[in-house]
Order: structure tokens, then C-alpha cells, then sequence
């Protein structure tokens, strides 16, 4: 084969020129805790079921997977009965690889050229790029100076844009704080009919978090059986210590379901996919046994972090948002010398770090007290 040719002219799309991919950095080192995994390793007994679960499908590979994957959307809408107390019949679930794909699901069938979105920063980074890669406007309404929804403002936005999706991240990524359901509820009032055309706004609450919220804190799932137009976005990558499987699943009105299955493409979770995701949904009281652990971290981080003088959001989430630093470049820079890999994220002089387990937290907290 002949070498590289420097001089091949690809025909990108214009708005693409210059870009670069998205990701955060993926370094070898000591202490990780930059993009919210579960950092407890998966039991024995849950890589035993998914073995065998992949193993039994394996002699059927030859064949293509099941479209429309109802075993799986049963055992995902069991599993939201068990979390949140809401129980939906399986066809008001949707899945695909991760949150992320199910997103940009959303926005293909329901953004596009004269369909614009909406969503309220700081807030999670890859929403730009799921409008950029649909064709769709993304239009900001900016959170207030404590990272609080301004509603008011948003609704008023929501009148001039006619947007076809309002995305919310609850709770947040990056700041980790929750929207009141208050908040939610009166969003959903005002959008029954402010989508184009007349059509409802679908309000998309993107709950990728939603299971280390902290007590008395609802999910939006309660909502779902009052209002149509809300779509509620899980993902078994955080919580469920599956980030690695990619699987992202949202509970909506079932119509919501039959517009993205146009748009999806065909077979998109595969066979494998489905078959360990329903094993590990069979051991979610297993793999999600680290939650309750990982909350207490999280509150200690929070503790400590303020202990120090410094300033922190509160956190419904397995990560905690906190500044402010004249240059959170060094800061991050130094931890990174020291073995700890956290994430440069968000509004300036704010840093992210998620939480570890307790040792690698404590050596995430003893190396900042150094370097602040
Ligand atoms: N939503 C939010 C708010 C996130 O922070 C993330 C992951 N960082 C996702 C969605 C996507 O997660 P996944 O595709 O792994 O389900």
C-alpha cells in the first residue's frame, strides 16, 4: 500500500471544518476520577451472568439481533418500578448505546432545520454536538450564578423560539445540582403547545444521574404520567458501574418510541448488547450496592472541599463541582503530577471530580490540599 497521501481533500462538511473529536483525555494514571464512572469494579457473580448470558446468544450471532428489543424494555421499565416507584409498560421505553445515542435519536427525529432546541448553561458538553451533527439550532438560556434554572427567562425563550426539544440535565453535568420538581412541573405546563407548528415542545430531562440523588429528591419519572411531551434519559453507565457496556435508555409516552424508531438505525443494539444488559439488569441490586457508599464519598467530598475554604455546588450526583480558581489549569495540571486525573470543566475557575473509592478519594483530597 503506498504511504499516507498528505494531499487527499476530504469533503467535510463546512460546518465541521477544524473541528476536533470529543473526549475527554484517556491517561494512564494512579487516581481516575474524570468522567463519572463507578469506580468499584463489577462483582463476581455479575461477570459470571453475563458470560453465560453472551455465551447463550453467541451460536445465534449469524442471525440479526431482535429490532425492537421488548425483553429488554420489560426488564429496564422493571427495573424504573423498583428505583423511582413509577411503573411504565415496556413500550414507553427506548434504548440504544448509551444515553448519548438516545439523545441523538431525539434530536434527529424532533430537531433539524427550523426545528431548534433549547437548553440552559452550564450543562452537559455533548448537547452542542448532538445539535451540530442533526442540523439542529441549539439556542442557551444561562443558569444563574447558582447554577439554578432561571425559569422564568426560559419560558419567556421558549415563546419567541418555538423549539421542538428543551433539554435539561437533572441533576447536572457539570455542576451536579437538581431542578426543582416545581421548577419541572411548571416547565411542562407551559410547553404542551410550543413546539413548531403548534406541535408540543418535547421536554427532555436527562436523568443520566438520577440514581444518586439525595433523599427527598423525586425523578421527573413521576411526571410521565401527566404529561406526553416529557421524555426522562437514564443510562446503566454511572450508577449501574456499566459504562463500558454502553446502554442509555429514556421513559416517554410510546408514540415517542414508534418517531425514533424511524430514525434509528437498523439492529442498532446488537444481540450481545441486549443479552448482557438484561444479565446485568437481573444483578442491578449487586451492581448498584456501591451507591449508597459512593453517596456517603460524595457528601465527605463536599464536607472537605468547603473545610478548605473552597467554594462547592451542591451535589445530587457521584461527582462534585468546585472552585473558584484564579487558574484551574495549574491546579488541574498539578493534581495530574500527582497522580489524579480530574476534569477541566464548565465555567471558568471550576473544577470536576468525581467520586472515587474511598482511597483513591483521599488521595484525590491530600494531593489538592497541597497544590491549593
Ligand atoms: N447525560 C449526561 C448529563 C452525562 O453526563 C453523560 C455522560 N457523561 C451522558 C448523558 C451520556 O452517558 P452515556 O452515553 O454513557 O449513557
Amino acid at each position: 500500500m503506498s504511504a499516507v497521501n498528505a494531499s487527499l481533500k476530504l469533503p467535510l462538511r463546512a460546518d465541521l471544518a477544524g473541528m476536533e473529536p470529543y473526549g475527554a483525555p484517556q491517561l494512564d494514571v494512579a487516581v481516575t476520577i474524570n468522567v463519572n464512572e463507578n469506580p468499584y469494579p463489577v462483582p463476581e457473580p455479575v461477570i459470571e451472568a453475563i458470560t453465560q448470558a453472551v455465551r447463550e446468544v453467541a451460536g445465534g450471532l449469524n442471525r440479526y439481533p431482535d429490532r425492537d428489543f421488548p425483553a429488554l424494555r420489560g426488564a429496564l421499565a422493571d427495573y424504573l418500578a423498583g428505583e423511582s416507584g413509577v411503573k411504565v409498560p415496556p413500550e414507553w421505553i427506548w434504548a440504544a448505546n448509551g444515553s448519548n445515542e438516545v439523545m441523538h435519536h431525539l434530536f434527529t427525529a424532533f430537531g433539524g432545520p427550523g426545528h431548534p432546541a433549547l437548553s440552559s448553561s452550564p450543562t452537559y458538553s455533548m448537547y452542542p454536538e448532538y445539535a451540530r451533527n442533526t442540523l439542529t439550532e441549539l439556542f442557551d438560556v444561562p443558569r444563574r450564578e447558582d447554577f439554578s434554572v432561571d425559569v422564568p427567562a426560559l419560558l419567556a425563550e421558549v415563546k419567541r423560539l418555538r423549539p421542538a426539544l428543551l433539554v435539561l440535565a437533572s441533576p447536572n453535568n457539570p455542576t451536579g445540582t437538581h431542578l426543582p420538581q416545581d421548577d419541572i412541573h411548571e416547565i411542562l405546563a407551559e410547553t404542551r403547545e410550543t413546539g413548531p407548528d403548534g406541535a408540543a415542545t418535547v421536554v427532555v430531562i436527562d436523568e443520566a444521574y438520577g440514581e444518586f440523588r439525595r433523599d427527598g429528591v423525586p425523578s421527573a419519572l413521576e411526571l410521565l404520567a401527566d404529561n406526553q411531551h416529557l421524555v426522562v434519559s437514564r443510562t446503566m453507565s454511572k450508577a449501574f458501574a456499566m459504562a463500558g457496556l454502553r446502554l442509555g435508555y429514556l421513559a416517554a409516552h410510546p408514540e415517542v418510541a414508534t418517531k425514533l424508531m424511524i430514525v434509528r438505525l437498523p439492529y442498532h443494539l446488537s444481540a450481545v448488547t441486549q443479552a448482557a444488559a438484561l444479565a446485568a439488569l437481573s444483578k442491578a441490586d449487586l451492581l448498584q450496592a456501591q451507591v449508597a457508599r459512593m453517596r456517603v464519598t460524595r457528601d465527605h467530598m463536599v464536607a472537605t472541599l468547603r473545610g478548605m475554604g473552597l467554594t462547592v455546588a451542591e451535589s445530587d450526583t457521584n461527582f462534585v463541582f468546585f472552585g473558584k480558581f484564579k487558574d484551574r489549569q495549574k491546579i488541574w495540571q498539578d493534581l495530574l503530577d500527582r497522580g489524579v486525573l480530574i476534569r477541566s470543566v464548565g465555567p471558568d475557575g471550576w473544577l470536576r471530580a468525581s467520586v472515587g473509592t474511598e482511597e483513591e478519594t483521599e488521595r484525590f483530597l491530600s494531593a489538592l490540599k497541597e497544590v491549593i
